[in-house]
């Protein structure tokens, strides 16, 4: 049997491990905001391919609900394009977020 090509993961650091306990910044319709399942949700990169992920920076605290969403697993009926403004817009909030706590720094 043919091994399938694992997506390389990067290594946790402070911008994905700062997600754990926060608030989701994405908010997608039906969102569950506080309920204890934000991680840190990479912007997908449509340049190079499948399992290539962005930078840590370029994400944000997501919730199981949204991360779904954002992934394609789950579909409230959103255009894909709302998809994607709402989590560019979520990066925003969550980059806000780790200025004011010192973990981004400018
Ligand atoms: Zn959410």
């Amino acid at each position: 049997m043919e091994q399938r090509k694992q997506p390389k993961r990067k290594k946790q650091d402070k911008f994905t491990k700062s997600a754990k306990g926060q608030d989701c910044t994405v908010n997608y319709p039906g969102c569950m905001f506080q309920d204890g399942t934000t991680r840190f949700a990479h912007l997908r990169d449509n340049t190079t391919g499948y399992g290539t992920k962005e930078q840590n920076i370029h994400g944000a605290y997501a919730c199981q609900h949204c991360e779904n969403i954002y992934s394609g697993l789950k579909s409230i009926g959103l255009p894909a394009m709302a998809i994607e403004l709402h989590f560019l817009l979520a990066i925003i909030k969550t980059q806000k977020i780790m200025i004011k706590q010192g973990i981004l720094e400018l």
